[in-house]
């Protein structure tokens, strides 16, 4: 547990919290009066490549992507008409057409997921389960690049507080071994592993369809690329990402949903959400993806003041949310408020050299040397030079740094923008 307040210690040394009693059961909340769907927009075609215009009737699990069919979509949770139509911008500039939906209370069905399943399972889950509860993103599988030989199932949350996927380990065990098979049939890793801090696996027996990999309860022992480098003694680098090094990375909840899809035929619609209010207290919901994060902590009485934060994930990596009319998607692990007062606001100070974020950092990496490059835009030298790519995005050094410098989002920011200049070079090479 992070005792209060939140910023300001020299040093971190943060241990991810054991459940040690019985998880509570979730507190699911209703169909919402109003939902709102983001759809893609890769090609920044605006609303005009798409079929969704005000008065347009949605069913649930109906597939919402752009007129072309290109790129990902998600699916509407609810039935209802579509009242308003506007272009959302995520992190990083990424577009969105958000949609926003008056709900009806009763469900009636699409078939798109149904008749996918029947033409092509693979393709079905690769069109529909990006943007089921877990966000699975399966496509390194067909994409041709590089085999897949590994699936890591991340059975608890990366980030500290978070315990919606360890919530799945311990109680969806039997739906988790199933999700396991299904995916293990449809796209044939050679080897799949569950990995879990602490001794949360203990109840994982031989006849478990995975290796149980347990690693240490010190963060970010779960973060993926730290399970790259210390579990599997694999090292990404500008091109050579996770999947280039033939790993998927899969959400303990993910798979949960491919096991239900495919059992019933039908997308999960609830995603399982860790509440963290302003002390600290921590509490499950379930909602429909779609259903505005305000309507979420209002089911736990939280109120939010005008210059409280609300960050979508944990305290380490989590981005902040500007808007409660903001929906809950496959990517809400955790909705966490902060008190203004205990904000402490990033700055544009110089770096004082202290070295607090290289004596923190678990890749070490040289973080002072980095940020310079990463503050003047180099992010081409940084990675040359600096190991940007050594760095598994704990965000330990943001947290340390008396200077407030947002490090870790300066190097997300880096690896987005070195990434998306990747394939144009390739295509030119
Ligand atoms: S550079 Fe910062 S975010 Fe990256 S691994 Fe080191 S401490 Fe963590
Ligand atoms: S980036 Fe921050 S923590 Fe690192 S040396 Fe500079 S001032 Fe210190």
């Amino acid at each position: 547990m992070i005792k209060k307040p939140f910023f300001g210690y020299a040093t971190a040394n943060f241990r991810y919290e054991l459940l040690s009693k019985a998880v509570a059961p979730p507190a699911s909340l209703p169909v919402p009066q109003q939902a709102v769907f983001l759809v893609p927009d890769p090609d920044d075609l605006g609303p005009s490549g798409f079929d969704y215009q005000v008065g347009t009737r949605l069913k649930t699990g109906q597939l919402l992507r752009a007129r072309s069919g290109n790129g990902p979509g998600v699916y509407s949770t609810v039935t209802g008409t579509v009242t308003d139509t506007s272009v959302f911008l995520g992190n990083y500039g990424q577009k969105f057409l958000s949609l926003t939906v008056q709900c009806q209370q009763e469900d009636q069905w699409s078939e798109d997921f149904s008749q996918a399943l029947e033409k092509d399972r693979q393709q079905a889950l690769l069109d529909f389960l990006g943007a089921a509860p877990g966000a699975a993103d399966l496509s390194p599988f067909a994409d041709g690049q590089t085999p897949i030989d590994t699936l890591v199932v991340l059975g608890a949350d990366p980030d500290l507080l978070v315990e919606t996927n360890l919530s799945v380990l311990k109680s969806d065990l039997n739906a988790l071994a199933r999700g396991i098979e299904l995916i293990k049939e449809v796209f044939g890793p050679q080897s799949v592993m569950v990995v879990a801090p602490g001794d949360n696996l203990q109840n994982v027996d031989s006849h478990f369809p995975a290796r149980a990999i347990t690693v240490p309860l010190d963060y970010p022992a779960v973060q993926p690329l730290m399970i790259m480098q210390k579990v599997l003694k694999r090292f990404p680098a500008q091109d050579k990402t996770i999947a280039r090094l033939g790993v998927v990375f899969c959400k303990a909840e993910a798979v949960v949903s491919a096991a239900a899809a495919l059992t019933t035929g039908r997308l999960p619609l609830e995603k399982l959400i860790t509440v963290i209010d302003k002390q600290g207290n921590r509490k499950l919901a379930r909602a429909r993806m779609g259903t505005p994060i305000g309507d979420v902590l209002r089911r736990f009485g939280i109120e939010t003041g005008s210059r409280d934060r609300i960050i979508a994930g944990g305290p380490m990596a989590g981005t902040a949310i500007y808007s409660l009319a903001q929906p809950v998607t496959a990517e809400t692990d955790a909705l966490m408020v902060q008190d203004r007062a205990e904000i402490v606001m990033s700055s544009d100070y110089p770096c004082i050299n202290c070295g607090d974020c290289v004596r923190n950092c678990p890749a070490h990496v040289q973080v002072n040397m980095l940020v310079r490059f990463l503050e003047a835009g180099q992010y081409q030298e940084a990675a040359d030079m600096y190991e940007l790519y050594a760095c598994v995005e704990c965000g330990l050094c943001s947290y340390v740094c008396p200077a407030r410098i947002p490090i870790l989002q300066y190097i997300k920011l880096a690896k987005f923008e070195l990434e998306r200049s990747l394939p144009a070079e390739e295509d030119n090479a």
